[in-house]
């Protein structure tokens, strides 16, 4: 089988895996990212967070990245409102116990369509996509000890009657609230066949092995500086990047510089400011951003 037959072959198991796992906006992201290399690694990247048991469908479903309407939405919110007054709060100690400098805050929210230009213009995406692609080309030539291919052609995935996707099972709503249903995929790849009825064993086994190959850790030779699609920390509201400021309001750190955050100090000032926002955890630790701050509601 030539590389062009094995790189269809591999993009309809991608397709049949994420109907199998994902449902509404998370499902439909896919076809968006045109590279098939890098719409690899994305769900790769996807299906390595659902089967992180400190992660799983609760940390797509709660870092999701919203739309510009949510975000007017939300900023009407009591909880916005409470967001806001905690902010006011911890700048007023920081400018209080930093004479001369200005705490500011604010975020630039990444909408999805930002998301997915970040990914595929990431320097380590462009490194490491292609190498999980080779590997996925290994994987998809492997055969049983009788010849036959593990991965066999998926024919027709196409429901005649219902015109869905055979793989698309029972969670094909718009919710998100669907991926812990998908979270359920994680089964035993023997104990499959019998809960789903309408594929044949074998192909929905097959398909199983691929999720299986997806969950792999895979460490390529670039760096990704950028979350998968959809989950970067600023997609919702609730993320805030601070800024130190001089009293001229030019400003002596933002958004990047984590070394001399600290040997600043301002991380720590800005830790200790925090103390009076007891709705917000933080920093951001994974990448390393001593700004970064979440806002939680409920916390
Ligand atoms: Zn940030």
């Amino acid at each position: 089988m030539g590389t062009k037959a094995n790189d269809l072959l591999i993009g309809h198991y991608l397709d049949a895996a994420r109907f199998m796992l994902f449902a509404g906006e998370i499902r439909d992201l896919f076809p968006r990212i045109k590279a098939l290399d890098q719409r690899l690694l994305a769900l790769h990247r996807f299906v390595h967070v659902l089967s992180d048991p400190d992660r799983g469908a609760a940390f797509i479903a709660d870092r999701w990245v919203w739309s510009k309407d949510e975000v007017s939405d939300w900023e009407t919110t009591p909880a916005h409102a409470l967001q806001a007054s905690e902010i006011a709060q911890v700048i007023k100690k920081f400018n209080d116990a930093n004479p001369g400098h200005r705490l500011k805050a604010g975020s630039e929210h990444r909408d999805l369509g930002d998301q997915i230009w970040g990914w595929t213009h990431n320097a380590g995406v462009k490194t490491n996509a292609p190498e999980y692609l080779t590997k996925a080309r290994v994987e998809i030539k492997r055969k049983a000890k009788d010849g036959t291919p593990r991965y066999p052609d998926l024919g027709d995935v196409i429901d005649p009657v219902t015109g869905q996707h055979a793989f698309q099972i029972g969670h094909g709503g718009p919710d998100l609230v669907a991926l812990s249903a998908a979270a359920l995929l994680f089964w035993p790849a023997a104990l499959l066949p019998a809960t789903i009825g309408l594929i044949e064993a074998e192909r929905f086994q097959a398909v199983a092995r691929f999720i299986e190959f997806l969950k792999k850790r895979f460490k390529g030779s670039g760096t990704i500086t950028v979350a998968a699609p959809g989950l970067s920390a600023h997609g919702t509201g609730r993320a805030i990047d601070f800024r130190v400021h001089d009293r001229s309001g030019k400003k002596l750190h933002g958004a990047g510089g984590a070394a001399n955050w600290r040997s600043s100090g301002f991380a720590a000032q800005l830790k200790a400011a925090m103390a009076v926002a007891p709705h917000f955890h933080g920093p951001l630790t994974a990448p390393d951003e001593p700004w970064h701050y979440f806002f939680d509601p409920d916390a």
